[in-house]
């Protein structure tokens, strides 16, 4: 067991604060299989504790004056920022990510905290000019209440905060499921949020049935909001499950982005993005490429330039120096990988680097790359989520365009362009909620990040990410 992070380590949940319930669940280390901890099998009954707890702390938690509640979210940040080497390691060794990344994480994560801090002196409301002789009409914004976060595995840490510090920050509360996989992570933050001096009740953690708890913080009536970033299937359910008691839902769900290479590109560039959005945590984020678009006359050089690069990318355990791709998740997420790989082939796909599981075992997969990739394969349509980069062929901007439309998904798009004119329409053209233009890198928590169609509803980071969690109150104040 790493040492390092050892006083961050909980195996209990946090409800009310108190941390309750019996270690149950195995968490262990992807890259090795080691063990780690477990941590408790919740279901209806806690969560509904939970909720309760964080109904009673509503009331004081939005009571408070917007700078006190950004004193303490500022607290939980620093202590983040203190803690930043132990939450990585965490990190890697839950999800395996590599340690570069893990670190990354932390200040992205952080970041979204720090942002919100300062954000929530800033909820401000209206005055309209009154229609009527006598009247004023006046906007207020107000916290939601109640917040069920169900979050996952692939950003263990930022994925949490990007939805809780603009909750927290305007005055909700909430209750946090975080995935089975990574559930230590959000232990960890929540220990450093009773650090932080957040009243009891304020932040809580449930762990355990995911579909029991999910039942309970969609059917229960105090909880008003439902934010959940996950695979598509499960937001449609929550979706589904929170309408009867009409909650507001926001989803960040699954992608298919394209990443498109047009002739007028800067090809180094354009590869330099091609390998930071595909292979960033081994290919399991939802913006990665998950299309490649090379139009005819760079086909063959940006193929040459990338697979170079991507065969040298070193795999391994990601707290080993100079590890830049770490293992799957999972046995099924591999599984999902091979299967894709294996379609692609057999459709008559090329295999240029890569194409089977890796020699060091477990979930470990080589980062491949394969050419001549059509539509009919599973990789133009699913979403592979891992280190697979399939090369389509494209000849006409619209061709390109109609083919990058082409899906019910709208998270993610990138293309590469020098053609400022180009670079302006396609921008318009594409329906997706993030394009990166010449940019393969575009998280951050000063950007609104979200989807259109089915990659979800709402956003998150940015001055708009607090809207999830507010009401709007009108009051027509008469007889003046
Ligand atoms: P992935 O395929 O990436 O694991 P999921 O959508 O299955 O994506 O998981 C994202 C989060 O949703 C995790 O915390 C998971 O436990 C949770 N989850 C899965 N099924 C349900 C469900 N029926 N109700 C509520 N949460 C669920």
């Amino acid at each position: 067991m790493d040492q390092i992070f050892k006083s961050l380590l909980r195996d209990r949940c946090l409800i009310g604060g108190e941390w309750r319930g019996e270690p149950a669940l195995p968490v262990s280390n992807p890259a090795t299989g080691a063990f780690l901890a477990r941590v408790p099998n919740f279901g209806r009954l806690e969560t509904r504790d939970a909720i309760e707890a964080a109904h009673k702390a509503f009331p004081a938690w939005s009571g408070l004056l917007a700078k006190e509640r950004a004193a303490i979210l500022k607290r939980w940040h620093n202590l983040q920022l203190a803690h930043a080497e132990s939450l990585a390691r965490l990190m890697t060794v839950e999800m395996g990510k590599p340690l570069a990344e893990s670190r990354g994480e932390v200040s992205y994560g952080a970041a979204f905290v720090e942002f919100f801090a300062e954000e929530a002196k800033r909820i401000y409301g209206e005055t309209v000019p009154s229609p009527r002789k006598g009247g004023r009409v006046i906007v207020m914004k107000q916290p939601i209440g109640v917040v069920g976060a169900i979050t996952p595995w692939n950003f263990p840490f930022a994925m949490i905060t990007r939805k809780v510090a603009p909750a927290l920050a305007v005055g909700c509360t909430v209750v946090v499921k975080p995935a089975p996989d990574t559930p230590l992570t959000a232990l960890a933050l929540g220990a450093l949020a009773e650090q932080a001096g957040f009243p009891p009740g304020v932040f809580n953690i449930v762990t355990g049935d995911a579909e029991a708890i999910g039942a309970e913080l969609t059917a229960n009536p105090l909880v008003r909001a439902i934010t959940f970033t996950g695979s598509t299937r499960v937001g449609k359910l929550l979706m589904r499950q929170s309408a009867d008691t009409v909650k507001k839902v926001s989803l960040e769900l699954g992608g298919n982005a394209p990443f498109i290479v047009f002739d007028d590109a800067d090809l180094d560039r354009a590869v330099e993005g091609a390998v930071i959005s595909k292979f960033r945590n081994m290919g399991q984020t939802c913006v990665c490429a998950n299309r490649i678009l090379v139009q005819d006359g760079v086909y063959d050089a940006f193929a040459a330039k990338l697979v170079a690069r991507v065969a040298a990318l070193r795999v391994g355990d990601g707290l080993q120096a100079g590890v830049e791709q770490g293992p799957l998740i999972n046995e099924a997420g591999l599984k999902k990988v091979e299967d894709h790989v294996a379609d692609a082939l057999a459709k008559g796909a090329r295999l240029l680097v890569g194409g089977k599981r890796h020699a060091l075992g477990r979930t470990f997969f080589e980062p491949t790359v394969l050419a001549d990739v059509t539509p009919e394969m599973r990789v133009a349509t699913e979403e592979t989520f891992g280190p697979v980069a399939p090369l389509f062929r494209f000849k006409t901007e619209d061709e390109a365009i109609a083919f990058a439309n082409g899906t019910p998904y709208g998270l993610a798009a990138y293309f590469y362009s020098r053609d400022v004119a180009r670079v302006w329409r396609v921008t318009e053209r594409l329906e997706f909620g993030i394009v990166g233009a010449n940019e393969g890198i575009i998280s951050t928590e000063v950007a609104p990040f979200g989807g259109v169609k089915e990659s979800g509803l709402g956003r998150e980071g940015s001055r708009h990410g607090v809207e999830e969690f507010l009401e709007l109150k009108y009051m027509y104040l008469g007889g003046l």
